[in-house]
């Protein structure tokens, strides 16, 4: 089973472009399971047609011993399988650590059982803190194949680049490697090129360059992924391509984060030379 990471900026897309990817995925066939680890619990609604679902850490809280897994993991587009994990009571608590509790749950509760022939997990890790808890999944070997969503914005490339020097960390003592940066676009001058020279200087790749476009907005308020809601759409079909170079992605590195000086440099050169 492939074990996905999505990281990246806050509001940066991670959301978004997981659920569509998923779906990109589910339409090839795949089994995929996706465990949103954001406490907003928002990382499986436009797959479950904005369904409010119970997350694990509320209802460990509610039901205490008594859970099922089916109480917790729900059905949604294309038969995936979809959970939040929750977060701890507002100001109590660590998020990272409770993102852990609940994956132990889920395994405890044969959440990845060879029956359910799972193929892929995708965890949607909440914002770009990379210290303390939100590291945890990758720390504990829960993921192992990181994607980090980024624009040409320079806050997104600072945080992507940070997001590396984490990833390079736990790297060399374990499993988890990076698979590529996912440009979603926010339309910024030069900024396919740019994003292709910074995972070049990273040591990996530009998985693939999303364009930005309402659509997203269009689906999004219906609750749908852009490949439910408008499949012939060029949009639906940038998600789909996305999904076929992570399927047959062979590329995993460990990155080799850049000094702040050389991020510099690329924005100059980059944001000078259009
Ligand atoms: P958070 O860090 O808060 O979890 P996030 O990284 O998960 O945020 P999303 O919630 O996926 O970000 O996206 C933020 C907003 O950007 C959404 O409202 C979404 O519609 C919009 N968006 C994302 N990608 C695109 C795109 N390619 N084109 C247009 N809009 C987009
Ligand atoms: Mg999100």
């Amino acid at each position: 089973m492939r074990k996905v990471a999505i990281y990246g900026k806050g509001g940066i897309g991670k959301s978004t472009t997981t659920q569509n990817t998923v779906a990109g995925l589910v339409e090839m066939g795949k089994n995929v399971m996706v465990v949103g680890c954001d406490p907003k619990a928002d990382s499986t609604r436009l797959l479950l047609g904005g369904l409010a679902q119970k997350t694990v850490l509320d209802t460990l809280r509610e039901e205490g011993e008594d859970v099922e897994l089916d109480d917790v993991v729900k059905r949604g587009y294309g038969e995936v399988r979809c959970v939040e994990s929750g977060g701890p009571e507002p100001g109590v608590g660590c998020a990272g650590r409770g993102i852990i509790t609940s994956i132990n749950l889920l395994e405890q509760l044969g959440a990845w059982d060879e029956k359910f022939e799972t193929e892929y997990t995708f965890y949607d890790v909440l914002g770009d803190v990379v210290c303390g808890g939100f590291a945890m999944p990758i720390r504990d070997g829960k993921a192992e194949e990181i994607y980090i969503v980024v624009s040409g914005e320079m806050m997104a490339m600072y945080a992507a680049n940070n997001i590396c020097k984490g990833i390079k960390k736990y790297a060399q003592a374990g499993t988890v490697r990076l698979g590529g940066l996912i440009c979603n676009s926010r339309k910024v001058d030069n900024e396919r090129e740019m994003i292709e020279q910074l995972a070049k200087q990273i040591g990996t790749q530009m998985i693939h360059f999303v364009p930005r476009d309402n659509m997203v907005q269009q689906a999004e308020i219906n609750r749908k992924t852009v490949i439910e809601f408008a499949p012939e759409h060029n949009q639906a079909n940038e998600y789909r391509a996305l999904a076929k170079a992570i399927d047959s992605n062979e590329m995993f590195v460990i990155p080799d984060p850049l000094e702040i000086e050389e991020l510099e440099k690329l924005l100059i050169d980059f944001g000078i030379a259009n």
